[in-house]
């Protein structure tokens, strides 16, 4: 059985200067302060909701078993 692999993406508010400078791949700083939200949890391997597919396998083709 494949395993989900469970994340939750964390939301910042970005300035002007750190939005332009993340767009060019320019690592930004991200300060605790900043922090607006948190999206999730979810599956990055099948990118479906926790609630949606918890206790199933994850059905996700590029789905890597674990050694
Ligand atoms: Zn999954």
């Amino acid at each position: 059985m494949k395993n989900h692999r469970w994340i939750a993406a964390v939301i910042y508010e970005l300035s002007e200067d750190e939005a332009r400078r993340a767009a060019t791949g320019e690592v930004v700083n991200l300060q605790h302060k900043h922090r607006i939200g948190v999206d999730g949890p979810g599956c990055l391997n099948c990118e479906r909701p926790y609630e949606e597919v918890q206790g199933t396998p994850c059905d996700s083709p590029a789905v890597k078993e674990r050694p």
